[in-house]
């Protein structure tokens, strides 16, 4: 239970489920509606990048802070909360994050894909489908998919203004005519609706065909640029690509999880303690988990 208000002898209901002395869910009323109003915005023109005013955070720049603030903006009582980094709760940073916003919100979290309501993540998107009622929210560091090519930020709104995407376009082309494929491993640049292109954050290429038509919302935050933007759900999300050089996720084929048995999912190489060997195992451990009690 939370201390009275000391001026008004009510019970400060703002900090109810959360840290006494601070507000529900940490960042104060306004700047969750400005981050609301941003988020309308961005689903409203999808793959377009929003300025927002984003807020110092008690973690480090580069450290989800963009992600944080979504997810501080959105969470509700009723919510259950997944944080996932590389596609493992227990890592760091993830642990961190979901221990801060049980912290100052009183919410439930879980592993557990299906359960969360609301899921933040860097690097994978969950191997399980996500459903209607379930939001995405992943943590960017680099929001604009042009920079790499043109470094002046006046120059890369102006491309997206005039959809002229040639610059990238040719990079993609050159890097065929130099290595005979599109060496890029994470960030694969996609075009989101017909119109903007966009970077989907670095999930790995595996991951860019769930953006695709999905029945869920992906909301993208980057805080140290300060950038919002989103893929509604049944939003056409289109990895760039040729013709004869199609975009190709990658490639799994005759392996399994040595944990869970599973194909078909992405799988990372580890080295084995025990034997020395090298052996594939699922990403996504909380998959990994599930599969694992489904077939012992
Ligand atoms: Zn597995």
């Amino acid at each position: 239970m939370f201390a009275p208000d000391a001026e008004t002898g009510q019970p400060a209901e703002e900090t109810a489920g959360g840290l006494e002395g601070y507000n529900y869910a940490f960042l104060d009323e306004h700047t969750k509606r400005e981050i609301r109003r941003k988020i309308l915005k961005a689903v409203a023109i999808p793959g377009h990048q929003v300025p927002f005013g984003s807020r110092e955070m008690p973690i480090a720049r580069g450290w989800g802070t963009g992600g944080l603030q979504i997810t501080l903006s959105l969470v509700g009582p009723d919510d259950v909360l997944k944080v996932i980094d590389q596609g493992d709760d227990l890592s760091v940073n993830a642990a961190n994050i979901r221990r801060f916003v049980a912290l100052v919100t009183g919410v439930r979290t879980t592993s557990d894909t299906a359960e969360a309501t609301v899921i933040q993540t860097r690097h994978r998107i969950p191997e399980e489908p996500l459903r209607a009622d379930q939001t995405l929210v992943l943590q960017v560091p680099l929001p604009e998919p042009l920079r790499l090519l043109e470094p002046s930020e006046e120059r890369t709104r102006l491309m997206h203004a005039e959809a002229d995407y040639t610059p990238m376009w040719l990079f993609l082309y050159e890097n065929i005519v130099r290595y005979d494929e599109i060496m890029l491993a994470a960030g694969y640049p996609v075009r989101v609706n017909g119109r903007y292109m966009m970077s989907p954050s670095p999930i790995p290429r595996w991951d860019i065909p769930k953006l695709n038509m999905a029945e869920n919302l992906f909301l993208f935050g980057a805080g140290r640029e300060k950038r919002i933007y989103a893929v509604p759900p049944h939003t056409l999300v289109e990895p760039l690509g040729f013709d004869d050089y199609p975009f190709r996720p990658e490639d799994f084929q005759g392996l399994s999880c040595s944990i869970c048995g599973s194909s078909g999912v992405f799988l990372e190489e580890v080295v084995d303690e025990k034997t020395g060997f090298r052996i594939h195992r699922c990403s996504d451990t909380s998959y990994c988990r599930k599969m694992s009690e489904v077939r012992p």
